[in-house]
């Protein structure tokens, strides 16, 4: 764990580096299923969040996860934004209320619950929801960081045989079989940069 650095803004500058790496990539999936703004989404929600990373370290985190839920509905827009959105907002609100005694992964259920009806989409829908379900579970079962990161990558390489129930992929039907889901993608990517960080 890092003694000396923040830990909110430097889980940022790590979501905001993998992003800013791999937004070409997130760009091709979505291209692939969906209409390609995938990565550019994603870059312009880190964007933010990480030009604001100061400020959001020096508030309580109940209220810098429910104020980085909001930029991010606001900033990355379409079907992502208030999928992301929530899960931050509601892992504020659950830290907030004292759920799972205060401990962050402990609000996850409750989170990714709310993502799930936000989007009602459930696991096997191809979404980042099957990856957020193969985190939850890792993380309840306290896996190591690494292990976390991995179940999440191998959740995001199980939606290419998957085929699109929810989202603008679904408008494909079987032909969107085959490709792994941009979001699922962007999400193991990002759960992968934080385990890293936490681990370090
Ligand atoms: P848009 O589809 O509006 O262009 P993005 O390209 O930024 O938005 O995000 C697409 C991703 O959002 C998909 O790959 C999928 O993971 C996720 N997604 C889309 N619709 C849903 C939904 N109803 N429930 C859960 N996730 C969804
Ligand atoms: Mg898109
Ligand atoms: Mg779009």
């Amino acid at each position: 764990m890092h003694a000396s650095r923040p830990l909110l803004p430097g889980l940022i500058e790590a979501c905001h580096a993998v992003i800013a790496s791999n937004a070409d990539h997130l760009g091709e999936l979505d291209r692939a299923i969906g209409d390609g703004d995938h990565g550019t989404n994603m870059k312009r929600g880190s964007e933010v969040v990480y030009a604001e990373r100061d400020q959001l370290g020096s508030l309580p985190l109940p209220e810098a996860l429910e104020k980085i839920g909001m930029l991010l509905v606001t900033t990355i827009g379409g079907a992502a934004g208030p999928l992301y959105g929530t899960l931050l907002i509601e892992m504020g609100r659950g830290l907030r209320a004292g759920r799972g005694n205060g401990v962050l992964v402990e609000t996850l259920p409750q989170a990714v619950a709310a993502v799930a009806r936000r989007g009602r989409a459930q696991a096997g829908d191809k979404t980042l929801l099957d990856v957020l379900y193969a985190v939850q579970r890792a993380v309840l079962k306290q896996s190591p960081p690494a292990e976390v990161a991995a179940y999440a990558m191998s959740a995001a390489r199980d939606t290419i045989s998957m085929k699109a129930l929810r989202g603008r992929a679904s408008f494909l039907g079987d032909r969107s079989i085959g490709h792994m889901d941009p979001g699922a993608c962007s999400c193991a990517l990002l759960t992968g940069s934080i385990c890293r960080f936490l681990e370090e």
